[in-house]
């Protein structure tokens, strides 16, 4: 089978070294199959992407040295496509009305996982109203479309953690396919777009494994084909916290315009890839060190002086472990 990998960033934000990590991984995986990898632009959300994020985007990988096959898309391209799998799901009762806010939702969870952000939806609406229209005028409130998420445990083989297995129940719930606002949401706009590209294989860091059950159900309602997925340990800062977004100093267009050789950074992320030390390379310069099996299972934790060892083209010194 031929590999088709695709990076997909949402342009809410700058990429940061940890993007850059599980796209050099995504990049060597599929170019080690002989696969291509796809780049598309996860721009549904339209009040918080931005061009300019998403100019920086295709800056920052051709300056890190990864390729993608053809032109980059954009999520938004596909809206066609997410209506008809919507009307499907809807006249086929597969999704229901929820009129709930976010408060609620979160209120509505029992306290011990209250301070849980994946705590899953408790089922408020299930089975309450008859149709979109109803939800609407017997609340007065726009509704989403959540997903019947199925009774079953989901069980699927990780290309990189092996056996995984998720519950309905308490792993992701009934997850909504669209906003208040109508627009299709994170799981079913992934779904489709991955088989609508072809997309054979999703290389993702471990904090959307249990997005894997959500996806799956889709795909399974939709007959879509499933991606083998593989999903890869984050980078953490060296407070061991997630990088986020807003992280300005560690993002790539800082390094770049702070005059970072990108060959020192794949030294660096091939190295916590465990890949030894290579010196300084480009991507396909260490394309043929690579391999999945190689890839260490914890956490990558920058070290202090990553920055500054970075800048002064330094392999920055082993994270404290
Ligand atoms: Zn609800």
């Amino acid at each position: 089978m031929n590999v088709v990998s695709r990076f997909a960033p949402s342009p809410t934000g700058l990429l940061h070294v940890g993007h850059a990590r599980t796209f050099l991984i995504a990049w060597w995986n599929a170019l080690s199959q002989g696969g291509s990898i796809l780049l598309r632009l996860e721009d549904l959300d339209r009040s918080r992407c931005s061009a300019e994020y998403s100019d920086a985007c295709h800056r920052d990988l051709e300056w890190l040295g990864l390729t993608w096959d053809g032109k980059s898309s954009h999520q938004s391209e596909r809206s066609d496509e997410l209506r008809a799998a919507l009307e499907e799901l809807l006249s086929r009762e597969m999704v229901f009305p929820c009129v709930c806010t976010r408060s609620e939702v979160q209120a509505a969870i029992a306290a011990p996982h209250a301070e849980d952000a994946s705590a899953v939806y408790p089922g408020t609406c299930r089975g309450l109203f008859s149709s979109l229209a109803e939800a609407q005028r017997v609340s007065g409130r726009e509704a989403a479309l959540r997903f019947k998420c199925p009774e079953e445990e989901l069980r699927f083989k990780d290309g990189l953690l092996g056996d995984i297995s998720l519950s309905p129940k308490s792993d992701f719930g009934d997850f909504p396919v669209t906003s208040r606002d109508g627009h299709p949401a994170y799981h079913l706009a992934v779904s489709v777009d991955d088989a609508s590209q072809g997309v054979t294989e999703v290389l993702r860091a471990d904090d959307l494994l249990t997005s894997c059950g959500p996806q799956a159900a889709l795909q399974a309602s939709l007959g879509l084909p499933r991606p083998n997925w593989i999903h890869v340990p984050m980078v953490m800062d060296s407070n061991r916290q997630r990088l986020a977004k807003r992280s300005d100093a560690l993002s790539l267009q800082a390094m770049r315009e702070a005059g970072v050789d990108p060959k020192i950074l794949v030294r660096w992320l091939s190295h916590s890839c465990g890949l030894g030390d290579l010196g300084a390379v480009t991507p396909r310069e260490a394309l043929p060190s690579y391999e999945l099996a190689k890839l260490p299972l914890q956490p990558c934790v920058l070290p202090h002086d990553f920055l500054s060892k970075l800048c002064a083209g330094e392999l920055p010194s082993k994270s404290p472990a």
